[in-house]
């Protein structure tokens, strides 16, 4: 029996501002990062992730609106929703995602319904405490001329807007 593929999520979260939680499955929780930009396609484009705190699994559905006053007040949309692949290697060997996440080097390969291939998660000292980098790796998925941000702003689960979800 194969082990179920562990999943993530992109949230697009339209709080104070409007960022993109990136979360994945890692150890029974969702780790996450803000990803103020959001993803990119493009291999040149290195997007700035905040680390921000662990989520539970059971989030990783949830869309609808965060009351006023309660942690991450604002409209939430699955953006982006799929199962992933830990593609970490040293010497030829998988690095544990546990590992991968303590030494700030995740590599993962992204089976979404919008992102697809490999992306990596570097965590940059020089930057901050809480400060990574979400980079689009170079493989057959890469492409500089999709902006998925831009051209696909609806929910993978629902394909409404955030107005749309907000006024529900
Ligand atoms: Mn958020």
């Amino acid at each position: 029996m194969g082990k179920k593929e562990p999943r993530f999520v992109i949230h697009k979260h339209d709080a104070t501002r409007l960022h993109y939680d990136f979360r994945l499955e890692i150890g029974g929780v969702l780790k996450s990062w803000a990803v103020p930009k959001g993803p990119s396609t493009n291999p040149k484009e290195k997007r700035l992730a905040l680390a921000t705190p662990d989520h539970a699994l059971s989030y990783i559905g949830f869309e609808g609106v965060i009351p006023e006053g309660e942690y991450g007040a604002g409209t939430v949309m699955v953006w982006d929703i799929g199962t992933y692949k830990n593609i970490k290697k040293k010497d030829g060997k998988l690095v544990p995602l546990e590992k991968s996440y303590a030494d700030g080097q995740i590599e993962v390969w992204l089976e979404g319904k919008k992102l697809k291939g490999g992306y990596a998660l570097i965590k940059t000292k020089g930057l901050g405490e809480n400060k990574w980098l979400l980079i689009k790796m170079r493989d057959e998925h890469a492409d500089a001329r999709r902006n998925p941000v831009k051209s696909q702003p609806k929910s993978a689960l629902t394909d409404r807007t955030l107005k749309q979800i907000a006024a529900s």
